[in-house]
C-alpha cells in the first residue's frame, strides 16, 4: 500500500487521530480538521505527545465518573483514549513513585475551560490518593477552597459566565506514600477595577449577588443591606442574573465551607457590605471663597451605615473625602479634594478594601489547608491563570496578563525542549538542534531592569513633577523606538512596533501570540495604585480588627514616607517567584481551546480555533515533538502490539523485548534511519512508519 493511502485512511478515521504528532501531512488545516472531527464526536481531548489539548464542550459529558477514574488509574499514558485523567494519573504516579515534584500548567483564553480542567485534575488526584479519615479531611478542605475563591474572585464576563478574575497557583503537598498533607495557594493580581465598574454585559464579583440573593433576612438586616440589586451603584444591572447560575444556592455552599471559617463568622461579610455602601456615597461641590470647589458627602446615610458596619468614626472618614494631607519636606499640608477627586478616592478605597479582603481570604484558606507536618513533602502544583487577552484596545490589565503569558510561554519553550533533550540524553540518542521562535526578547522588552517597559513606567511614576500617561508614552517611544536603528532585528526593541497607523496615545507590541495595541491611558494611575494616606489612616482607626490588619500603612506610629511598590513591580516580582518555582518541577501541560464565542455546545468556529492554535504555539509544539522522532514507545508494549507481524516474534518472544523489536523491524524491512534504539524505548522518526505498522496489523 502506498504512503498516500495510509495517510488518507487514518485521517478518515471516524474520530480523528488521538495524537497530533501522527497527523500526516501536518498543516494548520489538517490539525484543525482533526480537532473538529474529534470535537464532533465528543472527543474533547487530544494529545501532542504528552501535552493535552482540551476543547470546551460547553455541555456536560459522562466522562468524569467514578468508573472513568478507575479506568485511567495506574494505566500508561497512551494506553487509553486521550483524557485529562491520563495526564493527572501520570503526574501523580511520577510524583509518588519517582519522587518527582510536578506542576500542571493550564493555559488558554477566557472561557476555554482552564478552571474546570484544574478542578478535574484536583478531583482525580483526590479520588486516587490515600484513604482514611484524616486524609479525607485534607482532601475535602482542598476541594472546598474552590467555591470560596470563585465566589470572591470570579465574575460573569461577556466571554465566560464564571470567569476567574485572578491568577491562581496551588501547591498540593503529599507525604512519601502519596497521601495528601495539605496545600498552599498563591493568588495573582485580582482585577480590582471590577469592584467599582463593570463593562457592559458583565457583572461585579459573584459574592455581591450571592450575598444579596442568598443571605437570610436576619443577616441582611445585620449588614444593613437591601435584597434589591438596583439599590447599589457598584452593581451593574444589565446582567444581574445569569442563566445557569444560582446565586442563592452558591451562597449557601460558600457558607457551609469551613475552610475559611465562613460557617462560624460573618465578619468578612461586613466588608462586602461595606464595599456596597461605599459605592453609594455620593458627593456634591461646595464653593469656597478662594474660587475652588470642595467636595462634600451628599447624603450621609450610606456613609453613616458604612461607618457603623466597620466601626469607623464617621467624621474621620467624612473628612478624608474632603481633604487630603500632603507631606512635603517634613511638613504636613492639607489640601482640599474636589468632587472628581473624592469619587476617585472613594473608588480607590473600595478597590483596596475588596482586593485586600481577597488576599486575606486566600491567607486564611492557606492557614486551614496548611500541612500539619514539617517532614519533606512531594508537591504537585496546579496553575490556572488568565490567558492571553487581545481586545481591540487594551489597557494596563491586559499588558500585565499578557506579560505573564509570555513568561509562561517562555518556560513552555524551555521546558518542552529541555524535556525532549533530556529524554534523548537519558535514552542515549543523538540530539539534533531544533529551530524555534524564542520569545525571550519579548519578555526582556517588558521586564528588563534598566529599560524594560515596566521599569520605565516605574521610573515615570516615581519621578517628581507632572507625570501623565503621555509623558510615559513619550519615554517609551524615545527609548524603544530610537534604539531600533542601532540594534539588530533580534533585539528586544524590535518587538516594540512603531508605525504611523498607531492611534493617538497608543503603543503596540509584537507578542508571540500576535500584535497587541495598548492604550497608555490609565497606565500611570493603575501602576501607582495610590490610596490617600488619610483614607488608610481612617481605616486603621476602625474598631474592626480585620480592617486594621488590612490597612497596616494607616498606623500613625509607622509613618513611612517610602512609597509602596507599584502594581507592576509587585506583579513582576511574583511572576518571577512563580517561574522559579515552576522550573524546579516536572511540567505537565493542558492547553485549553474554546470552540466558539457563543458559549454554545456543538459549534466549532474554525477561525476562532485557528487563532488559538496559533497563539498557543501548538503547531510549533508538534513540530518540536516531530523534529527528531515523532513517536516513542517502551519496548515491551511495542513488541506486544506488533509481534504478530513477524514469524520470529509470534506468538512468543523469549529474549529481551528490545531485541525482539529489532528482529521485528528488520524482518519488516523498515529502513534503519527510521528508528533509533534508546535504552528503554524505541524512537520512530516518521509518523508514516507507525501508520505502516498499524495498517499491517489491521490487515
Ligand atoms: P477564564 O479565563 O475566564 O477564567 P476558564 O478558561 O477558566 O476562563 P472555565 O470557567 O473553566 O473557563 O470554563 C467556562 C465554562 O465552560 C464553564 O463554566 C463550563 O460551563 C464550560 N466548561 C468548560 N470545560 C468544560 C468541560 N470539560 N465539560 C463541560 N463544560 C465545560
Ligand atoms: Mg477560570
Amino acid at each position: 500500500m502506498s504512503k498516500m493511502e495510509v495517510k488518507t485512511s487514518l485521517l478518515d478515521n471516524m474520530i480523528g487521530v488521538g495524537d497530533m504528532v501522527l497527523i500526516e501531512p501536518l498543516s494548520e488545516d489538517t490539525f484543525i480538521e482533526n480537532l473538529k472531527k474529534r470535537f464532533d464526536h465528543n472527543e474533547i481531548y487530544t494529545y501532542i505527545g504528552s501535552v493535552v489539548i482540551s476543547m470546551n464542550p460547553y455541555k456536560s459529558l459522562p466522562i468524569y465518573t467514578a468508573e472513568k477514574v478507575e479506568e485511567y488509574r495506574n494505566r500508561n499514558f497512551y494506553e487509553l483514549s486521550p483524557h485529562i485523567y491520563a495526564l493527572a494519573d501520570e503526574a501523580y504516579r511520577s510524583l509518588r513513585e519517582q519522587d518527582n515534584d510536578q506542576c500542571i500548567l493550564i493555559t488558554g483564553e477566557s472561557g476555554a475551560g482552564k478552571t474546570e480542567a484544574s478542578k478535574f485534575v484536583m478531583s482525580y488526584v483526590a479520588a486516587v490518593c490515600g484513604k482514611g479519615q484524616e486524609v479525607n479531611k485534607v482532601k475535602e478542605q482542598l476541594l472546598q477552597s474552590n467555591p470560596v475563591l470563585e465566589a470572591f474572585g470570579n465574575a460573569k464576563t461577556v466571554r465566560n459566565d464564571n470567569s476567574s478574575r485572578f491568577g491562581k497557583y496551588m501547591d498540593i503537598e503529599f507525604d512519601f506514600k502519596g497521601d495528601p498533607l495539605g496545600g498552599v495557594i498563591s493568588n495573582y493580581l485580582l482585577e480590582k477595577s471590577r469592584v467599582v465598574k463593570q463593562p457592559r454585559g458583565e457583572r461585579n464579583f459573584h459574592i455581591f449577588y450571592q450575598l444579596l440573593s442568598g443571605a437570610s433576612d436576619d443577616t441582611l438586616k445585620k449588614l444593613k443591606l437591601d435584597r434589591d440589586f438596583s439599590k447599589y451603584n457598584y452593581l451593574s444591572l444589565d446582567s444581574a442574573t445569569v442563566n445557569g447560575l444560582d446565586d442563592a444556592a452558591s451562597f449557601r455552599t460558600v457558607r457551609r465551607m469551613d475552610v475559611a471559617g465562613f460557617n462560624s463568622e460573618d465578619y468578612f461579610l461586613l466588608l462586602v457590605a461595606a464595599v456596597l455602601k461605599l459605592g453609594n456615597i455620593e458627593f456634591k461641590p461646595e464653593s469656597r471663597c478662594n474660587g475652588y470647589d470642595e467636595s462634600r458627602v451628599k447624603d450621609k446615610n450610606d456613609l453613616k451605615e458604612m461607618c457603623e458596619l466597620l466601626g469607623i468614626e464617621q467624621s474621620v472618614l467624612e473628612r478624608a473625602f474632603s481633604f487630603r494631607t500632603v507631606e512635603a519636606k517634613m511638613e504636613k499640608v492639607s489640601t482640599t479634594l474636589n468632587v472628581a477627586q473624592a469619587y476617585y478616592a472613594r473608588d480607590a478605597l473600595a478597590k483596596n478594601l475588596y482586593s485586600r479582603l481577597f488576599s486575606w481570604l486566600v491567607n486564611r484558606i492557606n492557614e486551614s489547608i496548611k500541612a500539619q507536618t514539617k517532614t519533606r513533602k512531594k508537591v504537585m502544583g496546579v496553575l490556572d491563570i488568565y490567558g492571553f487577552e487581545i481586545f481591540e484596545e487594551n489597557s494596563f490589565e491586559q499588558f500585565i496578563i499578557n506579560y505573564c503569558n509570555e513568561k509562561l510561554q517562555q518556560i513552555f519553550i524551555e521546558l518542552t525542549l529541555r524535556e525532549e533533550q533530556e529524554e534523548y540524553v537519558r535514552e542515549d540518542i543523538e540530539w539534533t538542534n531544533i529551530e524555534y521562535f524564542n520569545n525571550a526578547i519579548i519578555c526582556d522588552l517588558i521586564e528588563n531592569n534598566k529599560n524594560g517597559i515596566l521599569a520605565m513606567l516605574d521610573e515615570e511614576c516615581l519621578r517628581p513633577g507632572t507625570v501623565t500617561d503621555e509623558t510615559f508614552l513619550d519615554k517609551l517611544n524615545t527609548v524603544c523606538a530610537e534604539h531600533q536603528h542601532f540594534e539588530s532585528r533580534q533585539s528586544k526593541n524590535s518587538k516594540f512596533l512603531t508605525d504611523h497607523s498607531l492611534p493617538h496615545n497608543c503603543f503596540r507590541i509584537q507578542h508571540y501570540a500576535g500584535k497587541v495595541l495598548y492604550r497608555a491611558e490609565g497606565f500611570v494611575d493603575k501602576n501607582n495604585d495610590l490610596l490617600y494616606r488619610d483614607l488608610s489612616q481612617a481605616m486603621y482607626k476602625a474598631n474592626h480588627s480585620l480592617i486594621k490588619i488590612l490597612f497596616p500603612e494607616g498606623n500613625p506610629a509607622k509613618v513611612n514616607l517610602k512609597r509602596p511598590p507599584t502594581a507592576g513591580f509587585q506583579f513582576r516580582a511574583s511572576v518571577g517567584t512563580l517561574m522559579k518555582n515552576l522550573l524546579t518541577k516536572n511540567p505537565n501541560y493542558i492547553r485549553c481551546i474554546k470552540p466558539n464565542d457563543k458559549k454554545a455546545a456543538h459549534i466549532f468556529t474554525d477561525s476562532l480555533v485557528c487563532h488559538q492554535v496559533r497563539y498557543l504555539g501548538l503547531m510549533e509544539n508538534v513540530r518540536v515533538r516531530r523534529a527528531g522522532y515523532a513517536f516513542r514507545q517502551a519496548y515491551d508494549p511495542c513488541l506486544e502490539r506488533y509481534k504478530m507481524l513477524c514469524k520470529q516474534t509470534w506468538p512468543h518472544w523469549k529474549g529481551p523485548a528490545r531485541l525482539g523489536v529489532e528482529v521485528l523491524l528488520t524482518d519488516l524491512q523498515v529502513p534503519a534511519e527510521e528508528f533509533a534504539y534508546g535504552r528503554s524505548k524505541i524512537f520512530i522518526r516518521n509518523p508514516r512508519t507507525l501508520f505502516f505498522l498499524e495498517e499491517k496489523r489491521s490487515r
